[in-house]
């Protein structure tokens, strides 16, 4: 007969690692299934071996800097082959520790991929067992989509195998202009590569406001990374001494690795949602109500695979609110308004809440706030690089609705202003509060005088 279970999960990413922990405290069976790694994309091959090469990224800089602050170094040496074992270990010891404390919470994990066969019942593929359960979570999360093929795109990594190089590229094009394609970009120039980013828009990351993304190209330009937009790349061909790009009504590039950050898609494929009636929503993931249900009363889904916002903090709330509301008689919904988010690029990028051009679109009035100013430490460094940040106010109530930086530490800076958005906090608020001295940060609360006000003409 097969096992019953309260909670079947499928996939340990974010998501599903946090509901199952919750639910089982809550008193329920829970088993989870993984048919790669215990931690998902996040642990294993996203956010933190990205942040890892991150840091091993800036260290150029530093070194670069420190001149100006009297110190003689010699001359510093790199060892990619270092760095991915040393990323590694790390990665599996946050595996252990992911596993060690679903253990503790008294989940089941089975290492294997599982499949829907009905609304209640899941397959495990490796050993063919049949699992009963009350409640299905799916948390598959999602994975690199590589665009349309085209001619050579065997030769073509994603981020899943930039994490595993056996070495650093001398020179590397990333096809992409979002977040992802951009990290990279940024990771392979301060290791020592040469970089040419290519990307089928007018700029880099759509969505974000546009001055920020401006700003953003100028200073990635001025660290060496080409960035060539409104072409794509049209063919890969293996030569001699490495790949040559064939772009769209450009020059080809010849490069020695090519890397599509093009897109991500939800993990559904083959999970035998039609057989047990789970629906898809418009942009391809699984279409769920507010609490994360699906079309089946007793099925639920939560993080990337429902493709709301792609973030690990999104699909761990997501995951805990599930718990809450199924097993903790606690209904919950989600707040997905007003997510900060970063790009760990050089410099950093931090925002929260509306671009100027979203609040010119949904306010009668708008007020714009800005600065751009050199950072303190690249005064004695010497170094040719510029913060911006950005206050979107909502002109009738005052009401910070957006705030956009781009500079060092941007990220650190966006997650505590997020506390002051998420209050409804003015833009007297912001200068009602004290300024820390000397700080980048201090800028935000010492924007006195107004760049611009928006109004919207009413409506025919
Ligand atoms: C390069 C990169 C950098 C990123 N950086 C950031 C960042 O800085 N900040 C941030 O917030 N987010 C970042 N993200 C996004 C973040 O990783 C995801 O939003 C998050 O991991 C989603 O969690 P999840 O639980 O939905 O899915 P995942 O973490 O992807 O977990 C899904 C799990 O399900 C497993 N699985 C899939 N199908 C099955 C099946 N049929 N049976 C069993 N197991 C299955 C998968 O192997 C995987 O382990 C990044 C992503 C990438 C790729």
């Amino acid at each position: 007969m097969a096992e019953e279970v309260d909670l079947f999960v499928i996939g340990a990413g974010s998501g599903g690692v946090r509901a199952a922990r919750i639910s089982s405290g809550y008193g329920a069976s829970v088993m989870i299934a993984e048919e790669y790694r215990v931690g998902g994309t996040c642990v294993i091959r996203g956010c933190v071996p990205k942040k890892l090469l991150v840091y091993a990224s800036r260290f150029a800089d530093e070194f670069e800097d420190a001149a100006g602050f009297g110190w003689t170094l010699s001359e510093p040496k790199f060892d990619w082959a270092t760095l991915i074992a040393n990323k590694d270990r790390e990665i599996a010891r946050l595996e252990a520790a992911y596993t060690a404390n679903l253990d503790r919470a008294k989940v089941k994990i089975v290492k294997s991929r599982a499949v829907l066969l009905d609304p209640h019942t899941v397959k495990l593929t490796a050993t063919g067992e049949t699992v009963r359960a009350k409640h299905i979570l799916i948390s598959t999360g999602g994975g690199p989509h590589l665009g349309a093929p085209i001619a050579g795109i065997e030769h073509v990594i994603s981020s899943n195998e930039a994490f595993h190089l056996t070495e650093l590229p001398k020179r590397i094009l990333i096809q992409g202009g979002g977040y992802i394609a951009l990290e990279f970009a940024t990771i392979f120039n301060g290791l020592g590569s040469d970089v040419t980013v290519v990307y089928r828009g007018e700029n880099i990351l759509r969505g974000f406001d546009d001055e920020v993304r401006a700003h953003l190209r100028a200073e990635l330009e001025k660290r060496g990374i080409k960035i060539v937009t409104k072409t794509i790349v049209e063919a890969v061909e293996k030569i001699d001494h490495g790949l040559c790009v064939e772009l769209a009504d450009r020059e080809d590039i010849v490069v020695d690795k090519v890397m599509f950050a093009t897109g991500r898609r939800p993990h559904v494929d083959g999970l035998g949602l039609e057989k047990a009636g789970v629906e898809l929503g418009k942009s391809g993931g699984i279409a769920v109500n507010e609490f994360s249900q699906t079309s089946v009363p007793y099925i639920y889904a939560v993080g990337d695979v429902t493709n709301r916002i792609n973030l690990t903090p999104v699909a761990i709330r997501e995951g805990h609110a599930f718990a809450d509301s199924v097993f903790g008689g606690k209904p919950t919904r989600v707040d997905h308004a007003d997510v900060p988010t970063a790009v760990f690029t050089e410099p950093e990028v931090g925002v929260i809440g509306l671009t100027e051009a979203e609040a010119c679109r949904t306010l009668a009035k708008v007020d714009i706030y800005k600065s751009t100013f050199r950072p303190m430490k690249a005064t004695l460094s010497g170094r040719d690089t510029r913060t911006f940040m950005k206050l979107v106010v909502d002109g009738h109530t005052g009401r910070v609705v957006g705030a956009h930086i781009v500079g060092p530490d941007a990220g650190e800076m966006i997650q505590l202003i997020g506390v002051a958005v998420k209050m409804k906090a003015t833009k007297a608020d912001f200068d009602a509060t004290m300024a820390l001295h000397p700080t980048a940060a201090e800028e935000l609360v010492t924007m006195r005088e107004k760049f611009a006000t928006h109004v919207r003409q009413a409506a025919e």
